[in-house]
């Protein structure tokens, strides 16, 4: 077993200090990533600071905008009563995921953080990962691929982002809060994450030591439909091989706001603008909704194990568009 200090945190201050001087220091919160990624051997931090003391809890309503403290559990966030009136896709989605044992434990700012599923990447005996080893390789183009991405991957990376909940917050122009050694920044989640290129390593924007404090989410309007469908070879307690965060507002049969973001596919949580173009303004027809999905999956990026997510993506979408449509279709 390998060593390491524990330290628990009983001010933001005093954690980001801790964490920021050293760079094999890593927060903890629910645990429920890092925790088994520590147990598999694929990080071993000098030095774990738990954040659970903090006062990052709570959720605030400021006008149409909810203000989630870090530290909110998935399932506190579920349950919240303007989540279910005014983001009921973000509470789809975050009901979708995990158990409920992990969602009460896991929180909004360690989902956001969560590393990918990719067997090679959680599997340390395997030498040619580049998100673990930067320039050794990819082992999951030639290999078993199944749970992978399509969208924004190459042959340098193709794991996927795999949090549901990131996806309704990308389609919702969510914003991150950040508290640093020099201060607090905030910054769009549509701008939080990198896609790997030839840097897998290098998932989103935080500095090392970085803590996210909140994150904003704007409410949907009042008539605006939402739905998060989510596709996964079981019912429960597996991650999606697709999904879609779709939200609308209809005019009579017109499209006019049109908010729509994939999961499963991408190498992290995709917003889809091109998508959105097609839909606004137009009919609420079938063929705009397949117009929408085709520039949604314009430029895949496939092996042979992902390549039947090209189609999947599209008709999860499509699906996800018609349901939100309901009778106007
Ligand atoms: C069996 C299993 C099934 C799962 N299924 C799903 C699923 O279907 N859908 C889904 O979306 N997710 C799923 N998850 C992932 C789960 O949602 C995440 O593990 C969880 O949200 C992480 O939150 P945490 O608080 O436990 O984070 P931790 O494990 O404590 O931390 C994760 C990472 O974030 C960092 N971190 C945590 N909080 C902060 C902060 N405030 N500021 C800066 N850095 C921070 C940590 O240092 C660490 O690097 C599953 C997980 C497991 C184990
Ligand atoms: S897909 Fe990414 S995480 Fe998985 S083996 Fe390849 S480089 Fe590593």
């Amino acid at each position: 077993m390998r060593e390491f200090e524990y330290v628990r945190a009983g001010e933001i201050g005093q954690a980001v200090a801790a964490v920021s001087a050293d760079p094999a220091a890593s927060y903890l919160a629910g645990g429920t990533t890092q925790l088994d990624l520590m147990k598999d051997g694929v990080l071993a931090p000098d030095r774990l600071v738990d954040i659970t003391r903090l006062p990052l809890g709570g959720i605030t309503r400021d006008g149409d905008v909810l203000r989630v403290g870090a530290l909110t559990t998935m399932e506190e966030l579920a349950a919240d009563p303007t989540v279910a009136g005014r983001l009921p896709f973000l509470r789809e989605a975050l009901l979708l995921g995990a158990s409920v044992q992990l969602r009460n434990m896991a929180t909004i700012g360690g989902n956001l953080l969560q590393r990918t599923r990719c067997r090679y990447f959680r599997d340390p005996a395997v030498p040619a990962c580049n998100k673990r080893r930067r320039g050794s390789g990819c082992a999951a183009v030639q290999g078993v691929a199944r749970m992978h991405a399509i969208l924004g991957a190459s042959e340098h990376c193709i794991a996927l982002h795999a949090s549901d909940m990131a996806v309704p917050l990308m389609a919702l122009d969510a914003v991150v809060h950040l508290r640093g050694p020099d201060g607090e920044r905030s910054i769009p989640l549509t701008e939080f994450y990198r896609i790997p290129g030839d840097t897998p390593d290098v998932e989103n924007v935080l500095r090392h030591g970085e803590l996210i404090t909140a994150v904003e989410i704007p409410l949907l309007a009042p008539d605006a439909r939402s739905t998060y469908l989510k596709v996964r070879d079981r019912v429960s307690y597996e991650f999606a091989l697709t999904s879609a965060a779709v939200a609308v507002r209809l005019d009579g049969g017109v499209i006019g706001e049109a908010r729509v973001a994939l999961g499963g596919v991408g190498t992290i949580p995709w917003r889809a603008p091109e998508a959105e173009q097609v839909l606004r303004g137009a009919p609420a027809s079938p063929e705009v909704f397949a117009a929408a999905a085709e520039a949604a999956i314009a430029d895949p990026f496939t092996v042979p194990g992902t390549a039947f997510k090209v189609e999947l993506a599209k008709r999860t979408l499509v699906r996800a568009l018609r349901t939100v449509a309901g009778g106007a279709s």
